[in-house]
């Protein structure tokens, strides 16, 4: 497929998302753009990247560091004047804070104080390298399921996490993200998020993002309050299964 038939595609897709979103908006009784779209591109090329900024998306997650940088810096290549934001949607170790660092806009899967510290301290080294300006933005992932999940931490563990960003100069508190578990209607691990987030955000006004919902789920999640869908699927088409 070549650019043109691939741009045509890609911009059908995300007519609908933002078809579905604005539906979604209309029957919450939310005004249609109240919720960021978040194109979530892993596992497709930085060919693609580049032609949703050709149709204005601004806003990229990445679950892998080792995929996500070298199409960070291909992206740089391919749309020099298209100054994307990258998020870090999957499971991090704490050995990737380095390179996250250096290209990470937003981290919306921190979820233990031991992450949180290495990436403060990573992020200070990369001011300190002339490598980066800004401070990092980032949500605490909640894990919504009874049984321990991959990534997130436990609600009651989130006051305590959200303490110990808001510590730290290089990091900004923003919000908190979640993955409906699949043994849990989404409806009720939303509604458990927003509560999660109504508290967080009453002792810190300004982490008001909840980012929630995804190509399967997304209606539910903006009913629920979501500010911000995370978008894989509806968008770029199925992926692949690749080994991790
Ligand atoms: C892959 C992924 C998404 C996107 O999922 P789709 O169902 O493809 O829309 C959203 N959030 C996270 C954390 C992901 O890993």
């Amino acid at each position: 497929m070549n650019d043109e038939e691939r741009r045509a595609e890609l911009a059908e897709s995300l007519r609908a998302v933002r078809q579905r979103l604005d539906a979604a908006c209309a029957a919450a009784g939310r005004p249609a753009g109240d919720v960021e779209l978040l194109a979530v591109t892993k596992t497709f090329p930085a060919r693609d990247v580049a032609l949703l900024t050709d149709l204005g998306l601004t806003a990229f997650a990445e679950n892998r560091e080792q995929e996500a940088r070298p199409k960070v810096a291909e992206l740089a290549e391919l749309r020099p004047d298209a100054a994307p934001r990258w998020h870090v949607v999957g499971q991090l170790q704490r050995n990737k804070a380095r390179s996250v660092a250096r290209w990470a806009d937003v981290v919306e899967s921190a979820d233990s104080p031991r992450l949180v510290e290495a990436l403060s301290g990573a992020v200070r080294n990369a001011w300190d390298a002339g490598e980066r300006t800004r401070p990092l933005e980032i949500l605490v992932q909640v894990n919504l399921d009874e049984a321990a999940g991959r990534g997130g931490c436990a609600p009651a563990e989130v006051p305590a996490l959200a303490e110990l960003v808001a510590t730290k100069g290089e990091l900004d508190l923003r919000g908190v993200m979640a993955v409906a578990p699949q043994t849990t209607p989404a409806d009720v691990a939303f509604d458990t998020l927003s509560l999660i987030a109504g508290r967080l955000r009453r002792e810190f006004p300004e982490a008001g993002v909840i980012s929630a919902g995804m190509s399967g789920d997304l209606e539910s999640a903006v009913a629920h309050g979501s500010t911000r869908v995370r978008v894989g699927t509806a968008l770029l088409g199925g992926r692949r299964l690749i080994s991790p």
